[in-house]
């Protein structure tokens, strides 16, 4: 049977497709390789109820189209630990501080880093986020990282440790293998005073569950969804596409709408694309990171006067409250291999041990733990979009963009992955596949 449009990965981008679509009238089917839908986000239920996430969390203000979606299938959105009372805290080798500023700032190291914050947010506003191509001084800027550039500002080893010991917490990629102007192209795209504004872009969450936006929109899509479906090739042509599944059956359509992460998609063979365009697409990347859950049964990191957010400098690059007594941590690709270095049987144990020397000894006896490997995941094979140095220019202004009958959306299509990018450019994608007929 042909179908109008086959939809190419069941993670929030190709359900976002795929329900717009099916709205829209198209005949619309969507092929999975894991046999559940969610891809990047992923919860389970405790045994009281709770719901944790083991994959993507939170979402800012700023982040409009994974909030109207979310208010069009009927849930709510609360704000996140942003909100949550209590200090930062901040754990180094040389030691653990709360608050601002950070505990290795000497004198003159904070007027350093508002003014390179100030820079940044200057320079920032000179980049579009739709065609940072354009930027009269694109290369140069995409040739350097960004810790490069903050030292070319003056900024302080102090500053620069800031500013790196905040990207640890994001799991993004160090700022020393980052391009400024892909940093640059994120933060115009949701500007804030900051250089990462924590509220704009994780002041909220999904009261029901993040992995529920997922769940709610494949029950929309019921029958429509083939889990257990890996794809293995492609092939596009105006008269009707065809994918190929493991199993050996050869699906068909008349357009395919890609909706799959930057490394899986290399491994399809794909025929009647440009070579341009693939060769766009294959160079995008990932920065590799695992998440952490520890479930208590109360916040004690608050009796200290802590929020739960923290930002660290071991296997843990952040933690964070994603709810009632249930604590988050990303491990950042810098130090992704130290973590499969570790035996499987003692890693939790490591990783709480470091979870411990923030908040105290309480923190080693979790009710339960939870560690997701998503940087060796077969079917993500990362976390989010990382740029080093060279990669915007490298994969170019075909970024996010289509190829009719051939479309593609996901979270590496946006400026810097993210729920948010996973939406957008799923709704966009249907939106042009519909209009085109
Ligand atoms: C640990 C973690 C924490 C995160 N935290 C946040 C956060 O707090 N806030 C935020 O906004 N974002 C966060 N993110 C990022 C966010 O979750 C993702 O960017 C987003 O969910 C990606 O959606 P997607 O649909 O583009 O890709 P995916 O969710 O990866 O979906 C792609 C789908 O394609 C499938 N697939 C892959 N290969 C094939 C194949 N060959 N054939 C068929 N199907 C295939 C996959 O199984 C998957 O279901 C986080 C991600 C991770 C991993």
């Amino acid at each position: 049977m042909n179908h109008d449009v086959i939809v190419l990965g069941a993670g929030l981008a190709g359900l976002a497709a795929a329900r717009d679509l099916a709205a829209g009238g198209a005949d619309v089917l969507v092929v999975e390789a894991r046999d559940r839908v969610g891809g990047r986000v992923e919860q389970t239920a405790l045994p009281d109820g709770r719901l944790v996430q083991l994959g993507g969390e939170v979402v800012g203000t700023a982040h409009t189209a994974y909030t109207d979606l979310v208010a069009e299938l009927g849930l709510t959105l609360v704000p996140s630990y942003v909100a949550a009372p209590g200090l930062l805290a901040r754990a180094i080798p040389e030691g653990v501080g709360a608050g601002d500023p950070p505990h290795w700032f000497g004198p003159g190291d904070e007027a350093a880093h508002r003014k390179v914050t100030a820079a940044f947010a200057a320079l920032s506003a000179t980049v579009d986020p739709d065609d940072p191509w354009a930027h009269p001084e694109a290369i140069a800027l995409d040739r350097l990282s960004v810790a490069g550039w903050l030292r070319d500002q003056g900024a302080s080893p102090a500053v620069v440790r800031l500013w790196e010991i905040g990207q640890l917490a994001l799991a993004d990629g160090s700022y020393e293998r980052t391009s400024l102007l892909a940093a640059l192209r994120k933060h115009a795209a949701v500007p804030g005073l900051g250089h990462y504004e924590y509220d704009a872009w994780e002041g909220l969450r999904v009261a029901e569950g993040s992995a529920t936006v997922a769940l709610r929109m494949a029950a929309g899509l019921d029958g429509r969804i083939r889990t257990g479906a890996p794809v293995v090739s492609l092939t596009v042509r105006g008269g009707g596409c065809s994918v190929g599944l493991a199993g050996g059956e050869t699906l068909t359509a008349d357009a395919v709408v890609s909706a799959l992460p930057a490394g899986p998609f290399r491994s399809i063979a794909v025929t009647g694309v440009s070579e341009e365009r693939l060769a766009s697409l294959h160079r995008q990347r990932h920065a590799l990171a695992a998440k952490f859950v520890a479930v208590y049964d109360r916040p004690f990191w608050h009796d200290l006067g802590l929020s739960g957010l923290s930002e660290c400098e071991g296997v843990l690059g952040s933690t964070w409250p994603q709810n009632e007594a249930v604590l988050s941590a990303l491990v950042p690709p810098e130090r992704y291999a130290v973590l499969l270095g570790a035996p499987a049987p003692v890693r939790a144990a490591e990783l709480l041990a470091e979870i411990a020397r923030l908040y105290g000894d309480q923190a080693r006896r979790p009710l339960a733990a939870y560690l997701r490997l998503w940087g060796t995941d077969p079917w993500t094979q990362g976390y989010v979009t990382h740029w080093v140095p060279g990669d915007v220019m490298a994969v170019g202004p075909r970024h996010g963009t289509h190829e009719p009958p051939f479309y593609v959306c996901g979270s590496d299509q946006w400026v810097a992955g993210y729920m948010e990018g996973a939406v957008r450019t799923g709704r966009a994608a249907a939106k042009e596949a519909l209009r085109r007929g």
